[in-house]
């Protein structure tokens, strides 16, 4: 059967500006803030339903008509996405739970869920014509970024803070990209490959400074609903830096109820930070719409280190509109239970991932999370790069 995307336009989050989708953008132009891809939902429902999917290939690829590539020529795939769900029956015994799910993002290719939105970005800028891509990362984006970009046959630049793990540098050298290190941290990153893009025509493919990496971690959302049978968990913990895959899982939600696979009822949106680095626990305490940076941001789970985000008020109302809540934990909790986590399933987390089970403790400890409540751990990455951490 033949497959396309439903793509209309993409729309400012913030002003709801709308614009040509087959165009190169990165923020709005209007006001500066992300852009996000809309679809014609009524027509991709008449096209394609829940069972037609049973047989589509095990990737993101499978949900075709809700992302944005219109030419398949342009789809990359490593074999992205669709990973599992485990029902974790040890941990929950530990905890005294009964039901919780760890879905582990670090079995995508280079080890973490930042492939999904790079496989995507990576895609559509090839589609679009991009030659040369560029990023500023904690890591595993910058792997996701050169092993997309190798496949297509671009040319990639990364920029990683000085201190970052050595795996995360060979990783990005062997898939053949330009490695910046930078003093600093992500935000620093940011600002020295900005000063690279318009020098040497590259793209930036930034969290949620380009439209389409959004689209690959919503597919998060989507396969949580078609592994647990097209219902949704009651709460989901989610390890957030720049919050893509926060909002891109609610996004999804939105879209799969207007295409009617799933009904009304919404998990409740748990953030998780260290402790060291927090902007959205207290602009989500706070009740402010906007996230004042981090002073000093330090922790050992790099992917969290993020001082600023751009889609700091996408992520905010998420979390309010899903009557969820956010939780900063310190460095130790997120060690002791990244052992946890690792010994209770057999997956080796990345210290993000940690740091969703210490945040259940805490919810469970406070009420906020009920017995016989389903919830669903998000293990966004593999360990093995973490070497610091570790040793
Ligand atoms: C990037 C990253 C995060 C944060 O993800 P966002 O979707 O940007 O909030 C969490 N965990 C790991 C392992 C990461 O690499």
């Amino acid at each position: 059967m033949l497959t396309r995307s439903f793509l209309t336009h993409l729309e400012c989050g913030y002003c709801g500006e709308k614009l040509d989708p087959d165009k190169l953008w990165n923020l709005c132009p209007k006001c500066g803030k992300p852009l996000l891809a809309r679809y014609n939902l009524e027509e991709a429902s008449r096209a394609v339903g829940p069972q037609d999917l049973i047989t589509r290939e095990p990737t993101l690829w499978r949900y075709r008509e809700l992302l944005p590539i219109r030419d398949d020529t342009y789809k990359l795939s490593l074999g992205e996405g669709f990973t599992l769900l485990l029902r974790a029956a040890r941990l929950e015994k530990e905890l005294g739970h009964s039901s919780v799910y760890v879905k582990d993002e670090g079995l995508n290719p280079t080890g973490s869920f930042k492939a999904r939105g790079l496989c995507m970005a990576v895609s559509r800028a090839l589609e679009l014509g991009v030659k040369a891509v560029s990023i500023p990362s904690a890591g595993n984006a910058a792997c996701a970024m050169s092993a997309y970009a190798a496949l297509a046959g671009l040319e990639a630049h990364v920029y990683m803070p000085a201190d970052v793990p050595k795996p995360f540098v060979n990783e990005c050298r062997v898939l053949g990209a330009s490695v910046h290190l930078v003093d600093g941290l992500i935000t620093d990153c940011g600002k020295a490959a900005r000063a690279d893009l318009e020098k040497y025509s590259r793209f930036d493919v930034s969290t949620l400074k380009e439209p389409y990496r959004i689209e690959g971690k919503k597919t998060m959302g989507y396969e949580l609903a078609e592994q647990l049978g097209w219902t949704l968990p009651d709460v989901i913990i989610y390890p957030t830096g720049g919050g893509t895959g926060l909002v891109g899982m609610w996004k999804a939600f939105e879209e799969m109820e207007k295409l009617g696979w799933v009904g009304s009822k919404r998990p409740r949106l748990v953030t998780v930070q260290s402790d060291g680095c927090a902007p959205m626990v207290k602009a989500f305490h706070e009740g402010k719409e906007f996230a004042e940076p981090w002073p000093h941001a330090r922790t050992i789970a790099d992917g969290l280190r993020v001082p600023a985000a751009i889609g700091d008020f996408l992520i905010l109302r998420a979390l309010r509109e899903s009557r969820g809540t956010a939780v900063a934990v310190p460095d130790s909790e997120i060690l002791q239970a990244t052992y946890l986590l690792g010994k209770t399933t057999g997956i080796w987390p990345a210290p993000e991932g940690g740091a969703t089970l210490a945040a259940f403790l805490h919810l469970k400890r406070d009420g906020w999370i009920k017995e016989g409540e389903s919830v669903v751990l998000f293990n966004t990455g593999n360990g093995a790069k973490y070497s610091r951490v570790w040793d």
